[in-house]
């Protein structure tokens, strides 16, 4: 049967669905409860990561639209822009980058792909979330060229389609296992991934808790981040045609775990990032989910869930960033 998601353009960036694994190590290292992992940084477009399942959704409707190329834009090491400049490439669109900061003399990480994924790069100081992006593509329009943009993190309603589709994808999984969760937890920044997860989660009845764990502190200019969830989610089921609207009861955030702030790597990470590392071999990353399973660990430690819980941990990938963030993750003396 035809679902009002199967007919949304959509383009094949990614290999799905995602494997889900049991994380029996450190569930038993915690002394509970049962941990899951939906591995969302092997959905394999170049490296992997929760983009590629927005991308699909963004892609299609560029394409649908006739356009010729793709900006977006973020923080040097975005894996936001990385995925984009990769399907860009993919799909045989050029690829504009506007990313904060400056040009480092000698590239790294994402910024590395970026530049071999053959994205061009609009250097912009300050201004970390693509605020200078109506600014380039108005440049390109007036040179005659049809950008599609890409907003930041991929999350409008379009992006957060990956998301909710997702969530359909994961129930499968659960019930061929006969598997219950009672609640999902990942790192939340630009919205897309939770409010997907909120509608798709509902739409395939998961019967969960959807829990955002937020990467960035509330900034102000766009409004407190829990009503923007709110909004998107509302606007991802409008585009799906459902009728039921999401109120803030909806929207579970711990945001207690950003520390110093967006990309700042504290013992909460570096924990988290060795854990699991030694503990089953998965490669977190320092921004996000190096974060949120920092905060995941934490609440576990503070008895927040029963022991017979089943909590699943959305892996979001990230990891190229491991690499440029190489001495804030080795630290002296330990
Ligand atoms: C972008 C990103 C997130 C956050 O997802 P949003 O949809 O922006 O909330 C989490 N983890 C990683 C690795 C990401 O790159």
């Amino acid at each position: 049967m035809q679902t009002p998601l199967d007919q949304q353009p959509r383009a094949a960036l990614g290999f799905f669905p995602t494997p889900l694994t049991e994380l029996a190590r450190l569930s038993r290292y915690m002394g509970g409860p049962r941990i899951l992992m939906k591995r969302d940084d092997q959905t394999g477009l170049a490296l992997g990561g929760n983009k590629t399942r927005k991308l699909e959704y963004l892609v299609g409707a560029a394409l649908a639209e006739g356009c010729d190329s793709l900006i977006t834009g973020g923080a040097a090491q975005s894996n936001h822009c990385r995925q984009t400049a990769a399907a860009a490439a993919a799909s045989g669109l050029a690829c504009h980058l506007v990313l904060g900061g400056a040009a480092p003399e000698m590239p790294d990480g994402n910024l590395l792909l970026d530049q071999l994924l053959g994205a061009q790069i609009h250097w912009s100081g300050d201004l970390r979330k693509g605020e200078r992006i109506p600014e380039i593509a108005e440049q390109l329009r007036a040179a005659g060229r049809k950008p599609y943009i890409v907003p930041y993190g991929g999350s409008n309603a379009v992006g957060a389609l990956g998301y909710a589709n997702a969530a359909t994808e994961l129930k499968q999984q659960l019930d061929e296992q006969n598997i219950q969760i009672d609640r999902m937890l990942f790192a939340s920044s630009s919205g897309g991934t939770q409010a997907g997860l909120i509608v798709g989660a509902h739409q395939s009845a998961l019967n969960c808790e959807v829990v955002g764990i937020a990467i960035d502190k509330d900034e102000a200019s766009d409004g407190p981040y829990p009503e923007h969830l709110c909004q998107l989610a509302n606007e991802t089921a409008a585009l799906l045609g459902i009728d039921q609207r999401f109120d803030p009861s909806a929207v579970f955030l711990q945001d207690q775990f950003t520390g110093e702030g967006y990309g700042v790597v504290g013992d909460l990470e570096r924990r988290a990032v060795k854990l699991l590392a030694t503990q089953e071999g998965v490669l977190l990353d320092p921004v996000y989910t190096g974060r949120a399973m920092g905060g995941l660990l934490q609440l576990i430690d503070q008895g927040i869930f029963a022991k017979d819980e089943t909590l699943l941990f959305w892996h979001t990938g990230g990891a190229p960033a491991l690499f440029p963030y190489a001495s804030s993750l080795i630290t002296t003396g330990h």
